[in-house]
């Protein structure tokens, strides 16, 4: 296994509008944020993003789109777009986030490039069916097991700080185990007017707590500090890497800004931590 911190970006390649209801997506329709929405951004563009992210240092990019699932129009899009990355000898680790799939759909995307597939358990089941009334946890579960049977890695984590017991963050932990998969993103919930979910900031010092919590339940897994960790740690983020983080998002999430990709890396070197040179 590689040592370093593995970094990872995302490329939020359709944005918004999503018919869902989960209460701490500003992508979803039901509540109205101010984000940018768009439909399938240019696969050139996005090849651009995957160059200059790559060239930062980058081993993971992430095809995210937004909605419950993937259907055969996202299926063929992020098939060409993931190909034409693989064809341009990038060696990047390519990810697909496209929400619900099937075993079929997830092979063709292998077929294609794809590498692995990121499906968010997100929090425990008990817990999910309070914030989300349009989907059940279980579609997330088992989109997780299509991944795998499909023959792709599996990315799957979850978010903190939307108001769950410490139990409801034990059971998400304990169904990541079962599913054991190589990569598990962890963000903080950030409030939004346009939300339902009015829960405050997690405390740096909680937000610590479940990171030290998913490392001890997912002990080789590499752990993503993602959405969440400028606005929890600020510019002391030391922590995090000594608690078990091993993965950092590079750049922009979907609909959120991130520090600067070269602010981050020099922050990750301060530390004394390499940046990986290679996936593990
Ligand atoms: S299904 Fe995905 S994009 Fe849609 S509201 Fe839920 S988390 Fe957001």
């Amino acid at each position: 296994m590689d040592d370093g911190i593995f970094l990872c970006s995302i490329s939020n390649v359709s944005s918004g509008n999503c018919s869902e209801d989960c209460a701490y997506c500003t992508q979803s329709s039901h509540y109205h944020a101010d984000i940018e929405k768009y439909k399938f951004k240019d696969p050139k563009k996005v090849l651009d993003e995957a160059r200059r992210l790559k060239e930062y240092g980058a081993l993971g990019f992430c095809l995210v789109t937004a909605g419950r699932g993937l259907d055969d129009k996202k299926c063929e899009y992020i098939a060409k777009t993931a190909k034409m990355i693989k064809d341009d000898g990038l060696d990047l680790h390519i990810i697909a986030c496209c929400g619900r799939a099937d075993i079929d759909s997830l092979i063709y995307l292998r077929q294609n490039g794809v590498d692995s597939y990121n499906h968010n358990l997100e929090t425990s089941k008990d817990f999910f069916s309070k914030i989300c009334t349009t989907h059940p946890w279980q579609e997330r579960f088992q989109t997780c097991e299509n991944a795998l049977s499909a023959g792709l890695g599996l990315c799957s984590g979850g978010i903190f700080g939307l108001g769950e017991s410490w139990g409801d963050r034990i059971e998400l932990l304990k169904a990541l185990q079962i599913l054991s998969p190589h990569s598990t993103p962890i963000n903080f919930f950030i409030k939004n007017p346009a939300l339902p979910i009015g829960q405050e900031t997690l405390t740096p010092e909680e937000a610590l707590e479940c990171v030290v919590l998913a490392r001890e339940f997912l002990p080789k897994v590499r752990l993503m500090i993602a959405g969440g960790r400028e606005i929890v740690f600020g510019k002391d983020q030391k922590a995090l890497f000594e608690c078990g983080i091993n993965a950092v998002v590079l750049g922009d999430y979907l609909t959120t800004k991130g520090d600067a990709p070269q602010k981050d890396i020099e922050m990750i070197r301060s530390y004394g931590l390499e940046i990986a040179q290679n996936c593990h």
